[in-house]
């Protein structure tokens, strides 16, 4: 070997161990998420100051999210996938996109009834959907449940989100869940009997409807009504919590799971792991003005004036299991 050569090897092999060094230094996780980045980004420098470990974010679209990682297959770069609705993460578990996770941490700070039976998935954040009327037309003591929407009395005074919606088709699913399929589908034919006007495309939309005047009472998450009520515009909207004597206010949840072709399983459990904990709870919900999972943690200040509530503890997988069966009672109904 020339002197020249010699010196080009000996500079490759550095250049290669540099690499090498550097690749196992340097820990990484990719979380692919439909959730604005925002919400994550305080928590990510957090757990990095403590661990190390750089986050890395893809957000997009759930249903791109889901479909990509499903075909990148072991190529995939996404140890987590991180979304909302229990409906959508029960269909990535169904996709076989997760792998079970066995942690003691998770088991303890994650109510059971806000993750996948399996442990495929962990709720994060809880999002409750209850009653917002107009105090211009009625008063608390107005209202009562979701299924009393459905009465007579209402007629021409509710709004609703499209069904098309998954918020909706978990509420539904609860329902079916609760009581059947025939009288689920009663009560939500009830309510599209009482409808003051077509269903709306957002949550947003159908409070400010209810703001207007437009209709008396709608159903949505509570996070959309502590967004409007920012604006002083808005004030005649109150919230109901709905069901507080029977099975409670009708909850879903924002979530993740561990990518079943993680390369860095271990890593990626103790992010979750730190989603759960006191630390990253009493910022994670309250960014968005949810609800905690975690017993004790922090609700954002702006919506603590609306107390505690009871809520329904079915099992939010069964938001998943029953979805077909809401989506069909949906259309059998009219529910556009
Ligand atoms: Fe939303």
């Amino acid at each position: 070997m020339g002197y020249k050569m010699k010196k080009i090897s000996i500079l490759l092999s550095v250049l290669l161990l540099i690499s090498c060094a550097n690749e196992n230094e340097i820990e990484e996780l990719t979380i692919y998420t439909s959730r604005q980045p925002q919400l994550l980004e305080p928590i990510i420098e957090d757990f990095y100051d403590d661990t190390g470990i750089k986050v890395n974010l893809l957000s997009g679209n759930a249903q791109e999210l889901m479909e990509r990682i499903y075909i990148e297959g072991n190529d995939s770069m996404a140890d987590i996938f991180m979304t909302v609705d229990a409906g959508v993460l029960w269909q990535a578990a169904e996709r076989d996109i997760f792998s079970k996770v066995d942690s003691e941490i998770l088991e303890r700070n994650i109510p059971s009834y806000l993750k996948d039976p399996e442990n495929k998935w962990f709720g994060l954040s809880k999002r409750a959907r209850t009653i917002v009327f107009s105090s211009d037309q009625f008063a608390s003591d107005d209202f009562s449940t979701y299924e009393d929407l459905a009465d007579p009395k209402w007629k021409g005074k509710l709004c609703l989100r499209t069904s098309k919606k998954v918020y909706n088709r978990s509420l539904i699913a609860s329902m079916i869940d609760e009581y059947g399929l025939d009288q689920a589908k009663e009560v939500v034919s009830g309510w599209i009997s009482n409808l003051a006007t077509e269903v709306f495309s957002n949550d947003t939309n159908a409070l400010k409807a209810v703001s207007s005047g437009q209709c008396g009472m709608t159903i949505v998450n509570t996070y959309y009504l502590a967004r409007l009520l920012d604006d002083p515009q808005y004030d005649n909207l109150n919230l109901f919590w709905a069901n507080q004597n029977d099975r409670g206010v009708h909850v879903n949840i924002s979530g993740a799971g561990i990518v079943k072709t993680s390369k860095n399983k271990e890593n990626a459990i103790s992010l979750l792991e730190y989603l759960s904990s006191d630390r990253a709870q009493n910022f994670y919900a309250s960014a968005n003005k949810e609800y905690p999972v975690l017993i004790g943690a922090k609700v954002h200040e702006s919506i603590q004036e609306w107390g505690d509530f009871n809520e329904d503890n079915i099992n939010v997988s069964k938001l998943g299991s029953l979805q077909k069966q809401a989506v069909l009672l949906a259309q059998e109904v009219g529910y556009k």
